[in-house]
């Protein structure tokens, strides 16, 4: 029997209800085909900090070390909301992950099926197969991570600070390729964001995206997009993107604003890709869902499990190369959620049941 070995960071609020979903569904999908899961618990976030005095303590280090992808929940939460920004469970944990890892590439589907565009705050009428499309975002680079950046007195009394952005050929040649292998196994079209009128960074992403998807993807159709036209673009008609190539930070805004038109944080997951190879010979990746720990909710069995469940699904497809296993449980949640059943989040409406009663019907619908 096959092994997947994975990290699990359940991490604060709804995270370790919704991971305990995803975790029975992944032992009972990979269980039928002879696979057997062998997830290693950690603690990350604000009870990393409650227990070990750090969000990210060397103990969870070394048991993502040692395992070929990380499933994450989310972390933070009122608790901890004091910290200074340095020690704040999202920052403190997540970061530190990424750059172990070299997580560059970020990429996160906007699915909502036909049966729920109700849910959507777009007009049904313009979204009447639902909204499908994928953002890939660069995640280590831009003017998150560029230097120098800071905050400075000035001699005249006046105070100033800097961010720097920056990006070099060989990032967007890296972030261009994972557009093109996902763009291969959809719609074949890319679109990718810039803002190539104004800024240096983007005159260099415009060409290096133009000149590698030239050499190494012709028959992709490219097209490009000024960032404030895409956000408006997004809200008009999602549905003429199939893949959303961006740098880090316009990456960050459209994906949110693909997470709202796509109707509920509960059914968004999302992976982060690495550099580095696992011993299954594909990418090691961290695997999340888009929300939050949901505070509101915690504890209440009214999170919905969906995202987490869909975010080991694409740790199956990404990191351990399983399409048909991925395919098979995506399929399962979209047979629950567009069966009726629905929880937690009000945005779908109609009949509610418990976290754990949407895990069994997930379950029962492998
Ligand atoms: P949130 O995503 O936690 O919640 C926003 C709204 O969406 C809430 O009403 C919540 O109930 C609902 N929601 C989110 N996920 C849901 C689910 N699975 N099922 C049903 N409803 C769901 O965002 P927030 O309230 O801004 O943040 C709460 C905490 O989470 C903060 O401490 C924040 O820092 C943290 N956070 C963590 C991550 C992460 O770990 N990657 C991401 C975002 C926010």
């Amino acid at each position: 029997m096959d092994t997947l070995k994975f990290a699990v960071l359940p991490g604060d609020g709804i995270g370790p209800e919704v991971m305990a979903v995803a975790l029975e569904v992944l032992a009972r999908a990979a269980g039928e085909e002879n696979l057997k899961p062998e997830p290693v618990e950690a603690d990350a976030g604000g009870v990393a900090i409650d227990r070990h005095g750090t969000a990210l303590p060397p103990a969870t280090l070394e048991r993502c070390d040692g395992a070929d992808a990380i499933l994450f929940g989310s972390v933070g939460g009122p608790k901890w909301e004091n910290l200074p920004p340095k020690e704040q469970p999202e920052r403190a944990a997540l970061l530190p992950l990424r750059k172990r890892f070299s997580l560059f590439a970020n990429i996160r589907p906007g699915l909502l099926y036909p049966e729920l565009v109700g849910a959507s705050p777009l007009k049904s009428e313009r979204i009447p197969e639902g909204i499908d499309l994928v953002c890939i975002r660069e995640l280590t680079g831009g003017i998150y991570f560029g230097q120098p950046k800071g905050t400075r007195d000035l001699p005249d009394g006046d105070r100033e600070a800097l961010d720097t952005m920056v990006y070099k050929k060989s990032e967007i040649e890296r972030i261009a390729e994972v557009a093109i292998a996902t763009a291969r196994s959809r719609g074949k079209r890319i679109c990718s964001v810039d803002k190539a009128n104004v800024l240096e960074t983007s005159v260099l992403w415009r060409q290096v995206v133009t000149d590698y998807m030239a050499a190494h993807a012709p028959e992709i159709a490219l097209s490009h997009m000024y960032v404030d036209n895409a956000a408006m673009q997004l809200a008009r008609d999602p549905n003429q993107f199939d893949v959303l190539l961006t740098e880090n930070m316009f990456g960050d805004i459209l994906s949110d604003e693909m997470a709202v038109i796509c109707g509920s944080l509960g059914m968004l997951s999302s992976a982060s890709l690495g550099t580095v190879e696992n011993r299954h010979g594909h990418r090691f990746g961290l695997y999340e869902p888009a929300g939050g720990t949901a505070p509101d909710i915690a504890g209440k069995n009214l999170a919905n499990p969906c995202a987490q469940v869909l975010s080991a699904a694409m740790m199956l497809r990404f990191s351990f190369g399983l399409e048909a296993l991925a395919d098979r449980i995506e399929a399962a949640v979209r047979k629950t959620v567009t069966s009726g059943m629905r929880t937690g989040d009000i945005a779908f409406g109609g009949p509610s049941v418990g976290t754990r009663e949407m895990g069994d019907a997930i379950i029962s619908n492998l």
